[in-house]
């Protein structure tokens, strides 16, 4: 088992060939195992400064790539630790033989994220901004990309830092009531404490809502089109993708199953299904199978459009709209309104309604915004990315045990319970927001957490 105060190195750039090929090495050994591979060196190492010279495997003497080297002297760099990196020809072979090289010199190898795992050991980095760091080299859109570098440059940790500090605050009003009850007054205590708690435990349930639209900029949208045969998906679709992807026909049941499309609406990657329609017991044999295939698909799609005809809504829409459930977004779509119908009321049974035409291209505007609202997606204008979003499972769920802990201690406040108790609640809540930044985790967390890296980051 490799100890974290060893020195290890590891590709730091991508598999496959590239122009250049980086190998990084961070420990204490950093300096010298960059002597024992790179000639010529100057007795003493200025750090930050590029030194060009060759590479020699430190076993046989053989003569290696010609490479470019530097040093970072601990803490100015990225782990915090003395940092060498050598810079050589980005081939596969060529990349390896360095590697190889460091091994030889005294280097382990790195496993996955274990450069920014130091980083966060050593504080470079909380661990929130460390998570980042994953989706930063995630990261397929521009939108993802913006999202993961507002987290690396630390806004979430910075956010949930000051809940803190106000648990901390409301923390100390209780202790020293507890302290000192006859100093102070304990009606008083109670009523700021429960503000503040009250406050807290909103803004960490806020930030906690903010997960599904993160995670779906970052991995995408599943849209599922439902809806009774002949009301027009396969159209929709078409109309929404631009092209002719799904089979249109004035036939019923021409999508045995379900066909898929690729689009980006607003910086978010958006995969749109179409069903085949929802139909029904009169349904045998090889399409009855391909319906039910379709709805597998679409129940676990994170936004329903539920099409209607405008002209023809009728209480078997209903059904379909009732049977697309209520835990996923929904969207209500009145199609073909062209024919007409389109300035009917929305039926009592739907939350909002679209109305849409795939012939004349009404309404689609509006059908992206609102399915990628129900996707929990602010708009891409600048003005909803200007919030912090929150980036991960874990995290969401610390925010979510941070706001039941402080609404606990409001409520405790509130009703006049022991001091005790309230105070036990708001350190429950400090915790619980600690373990964002990364206060207090195990090694296991910690492991669970690296482990999504790749090696050399
Ligand atoms: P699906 O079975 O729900 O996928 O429905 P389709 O997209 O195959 O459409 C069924 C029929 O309705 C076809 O004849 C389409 O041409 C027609 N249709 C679909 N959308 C519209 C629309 O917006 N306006 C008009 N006028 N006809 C439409």
């Amino acid at each position: 088992m490799r100890r974290d105060s060893d020195t290890v190195a590891a590709v730091a750039t991508g598999a496959g060939s590239g122009g250049v090929g980086i190998v990084r090495v961070s420990g204490p050994l950093a300096e010298a195992v960059l002597r024992r591979i790179v000639r010529p060196l100057p007795a003493a190492l200025e750090e930050r400064r590029v030194y060009v010279g060759r590479a020699y495997d430190p076993s046989t003497g053989a003569a290696l790539d010609q490479v470019m080297a530097f040093l970072m002297r601990s803490p100015r760099s990225y782990t915090g630790e003395d940092v060498a990196e050598l810079q050589g020809h980005g081939g596969v072979a060529n990349v390896a033989a360095l590697l190889e090289a460091t091994r030889r010199a005294g280097a382990g190898l790195a496993g996955p994220g274990e450069f920014t795992r130091r980083a966060f050991l050593n504080g470079r980095l909380d661990l929130s901004q460390a998570e980042a760091v994953a989706d930063v080299i995630a990261a397929r859109s521009e939108r993802a990309l913006r999202q993961a570098q507002k987290q690396l440059r630390g806004e979430l940790g910075e956010g949930v830092r000051g809940l803190r500090a106000r648990l901390v605050e409301a923390l100390a009003e209780v202790e020293a009531e507890l302290d000192f009850p006859e100093d102070e007054d304990v009606g008083a205590t109670a009523a700021t404490v429960g503000v503040a708690a009250t406050d807290v435990g909103a803004r960490a349930r806020a930030l906690a809502g903010t997960y599904r639209g993160g995670r779906a900029v970052r991995e995408g949208l599943e849209v599922a089109l439902v809806g009774r045969p002949n009301v027009g998906k396969s159209s929709l679709l078409n109309a929404l993708v631009g092209e002719e992807r799904a089979v249109v026909d004035a036939a019923p049941h021409t999508t045995r199953d379900y066909v898929e499309a690729q689009v980006v609406w607003d910086g978010v990657p958006v995969t749109l299904i179409d069903t085949a329609g929802a139909g029904g017991a009169e349904l045998e044999g090889v399409q009855a199978r391909g319906a039910a295939l379709g709805q597998r698909r679409a129940a676990g799609a994170d936004v329903v459009v539920v099409v209607v005809e405008a002209g023809a809504v009728s209480e078997r829409d209903a059904a379909v709209w009732r049977a697309a459930g209520a835990a996923a977004g929904r969207v209500l779509v009145r199609s073909k309104c062209d024919l007409g119908g389109g300035d009917a009321p929305r039926p009592v049974w739907a939350a909002g309604q679209v109305v849409t035409s795939a012939v004349t291209g009404a309404g689609l505007a509006d059908l992206r915004c609102e399915v990628l609202a129900a996707g929990g997606v602010g708009l891409g204008n600048g003005e909803a990315e200007e919030l912090v979003v929150v980036a991960s499972a874990r995290q969401r769920d610390a925010l979510l045990e941070a706001a039941a802990a402080a609404e606990a201690a409001s409520a405790a406040a509130r009703d006049g319970v022991p001091g005790e108790v309230v105070a036990l609640e708001l350190r429950r809540a400090g915790r619980a927001l600690g373990t964002i930044t990364g206060e207090g985790l195990t090694e296991d967390v910690l492991a669970a957490i690296f482990s999504r890296f790749c090696v050399g980051k």
